[in-house]
């Protein structure tokens, strides 16, 4: 009986250390390794307009390229988009088009200003037509772009002078898509973009869709909706 006990204690025993083996306290634990946050990544399909606004974290993430235009504004465009766009402006120069970028990235504020601008400029209904209310332009994501010509040596800056050049804009237009570029509002698609057409608007999306966009003559809204 006695031994029977000690025999039963010695297996607790045994059991008891072997656990102790297991969970050693004095062997080093490994910390686990902290996730490293994920990258942001830009979604170059974003969509705003007069029924969407900018989402609210856009600003924080948006990294800009800053440089001066040809009338001494500093225009900042989002990092790729700005690659793309020197690199379409220096094919459009092999062929003697000169352009240069009126704006790309506006702030809330500045929209302000443009807005208030116009009003006083060309009134209501014409402001209404042309420019985005405060936080629901497209400027503010950094992706969109509104060029101005050189011609001739002569700037071309005014919409009413940009317009009258209609072949220069085709050119433009038949390859930004090669650069992740499209044309944002396009003629007869005023319903579904909310804006009149506007040959100096580009956008950025990226290279392939791009180039799918503009092949099925697709405003960003029907891609967009084809795509859900
Ligand atoms: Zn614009």
């Amino acid at each position: 009986m006695y031994r029977k006990r000690i025999l039963c204690i010695s297996l607790i025993l045994i059991i008891i250390l072997g656990m102790c083996a297991c969970t050693n306290p004095f062997k080093p634990q490994t910390k686990p390794t902290e996730e490293p946050a994920p990258a942001y990544s830009m979604d170059y399909l974003v969509l705003v307009n007069r029924d969407n606004p900018l989402p609210e974290d856009w600003e924080e993430h948006l990294e800009c390229e800053y440089f001066v235009n040809a009338v001494g504004d500093t225009v900042a465009v989002e990092k790729t988009a700005y690659a793309e766009y020197l690199r379409m402006k220096e094919t459009l120069e092999k062929e003697n088009i000169f352009v240069d970028l009126d704006s790309a990235y506006r702030s809330v504020k500045v929209q302000q200003e443009t807005w208030d601008e116009f009003m006083v400029k060309y009134g209501e209904e014409y402001t209404k037509a042309y420019v985005a209310v405060p936080g629901y332009s497209e400027h503010h994501t950094g992706l969109a772009l509104d060029l101005f010509l050189i011609v001739d040596g002569k700037i071309i800056y005014e919409n009413e002078d940009l317009v009258t050049y209609p072949e220069i804009w085709a050119r433009i237009h038949e390859l930004a898509p090669e650069y992740g570029f499209i044309l944002r509002y396009l003629e007869g698609k005023e319903d579904i973009t909310g804006y009149n057409y506007e040959p100096w608007h580009l956008r950025y999306v990226g290279p392939g869709i791009a180039r799918e966009i503009t092949d099925d003559g697709l405003t960003l809204e029907e891609y967009l909706e084809q795509h859900k």
